[in-house]
């Protein structure tokens, strides 16, 4: 499935790049993993974001994705995006088994899961994983390691399990990956993935512009301060500089 832009993260970053290029006529699909992994969910009283007085963080949000489900153009796909490569034609992003095309990307992936385990960023490419639906297959009847980062990874364990995989599971995240060596990869099922993980040599620094042409970035991922208000704003923002670059572009869905 093709779209004018692909959003990566669900929460108000994102949320607010979806409704903007909804209201400006663009296809949009938004990557989410399950809403409660948004920082947002975990706020317990809010009170300096205009408009909502001392409203909790999980009732501002399902006020957010209820405004969100009525937008026109936007596809809301739940799952992690764990791939994202740029071709000539624009990104390719998977989910699960399933890719999806755009012109543009945001991202909008917060700070959640950014911290990398001992020894995981050596192991990239080199038998680590984050989705058994990808890579699953790869090691069957093999040993293999499993720390779980998130709560709904039932799933990727039973598929796991269908490829008659010896599951070790990791408990102490203090452990270095690397020093397993009777394990033929260590799938880790995260909330989020930092960023060098799903798309190599991009950098965020303190802006809405990327390294990466047709890459813009907002929210909490982009740096201090972490807050609501500023994380709807630079998502309104990258919203506007992905429309100028599809227009530039002959981009132009309408
Ligand atoms: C306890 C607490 C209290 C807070 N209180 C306040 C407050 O009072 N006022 C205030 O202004 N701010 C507050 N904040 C901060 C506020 O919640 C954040 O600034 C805001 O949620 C940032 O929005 P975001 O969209 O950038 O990131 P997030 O809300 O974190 O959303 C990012 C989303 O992207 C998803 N994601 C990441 N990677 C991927 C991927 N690869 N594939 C699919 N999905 C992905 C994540 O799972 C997450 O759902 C608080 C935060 C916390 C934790």
């Amino acid at each position: 499935m093709r779209y004018d832009a692909i959003i990566i993260g669900g929460g108000p970053a994102g949320i607010s790049a979806a409704l903007t290029l909804s209201n400006m006529g663009r296809k949009s699909a938004i990557i989410a993993t399950d809403y409660k992994d948004s920082g947002l969910y975990k706020a317990k009283r809010i009170n300096n974001y205009p408009g909502a007085k001392a409203i909790s963080g999980e009732e501002l949000l399902t006020l957010m994705y209820d405004q969100l489900s009525g937008a026109d153009g936007v596809t809301l796909i739940r799952g992690l995006a764990t791939n994202a490569v740029k071709n000539k034609k624009g990104f390719m992003v998977t989910v699960g088994a399933d890719v999806y095309e755009s012109s543009v990307l945001i991202m909008a992936i917060g700070i959640g899961g950014m911290e990398l385990l001992p020894g995981e960023a050596e192991m990239i490419g080199h038998g680590v994983s984050y989705c058994a639906v990808c890579d699953g297959g790869l090691y069957r009847g093999k040993k293999v390691a499993v720390i779980k980062l998130r709560s709904d990874c039932d799933e990727d364990i039973a598929i796991l399990k269908r490829f008659k995989c010896e599951i070790i599971e990791i408990n102490n995240l203090e452990e270095n990956l690397i020093r397993r060596g009777d394990i033929s990869c260590v799938f880790i099922f995260r909330k989020s993935l930092a960023i060098n993980t799903f798309m190599p040599g991009l950098k965020l620094s303190n802006g809405i512009n990327t390294n990466i042409d047709g890459v813009f970035a907002a929210g909490d991922c982009i740096g201090n301060p972490l807050q609501i208000a500023k994380a709807v704003g630079e998502g309104q923002l990258a919203a506007y500089r992905a429309n100028e670059q599809l227009t530039a572009n002959n981009n132009n869905y309408l």
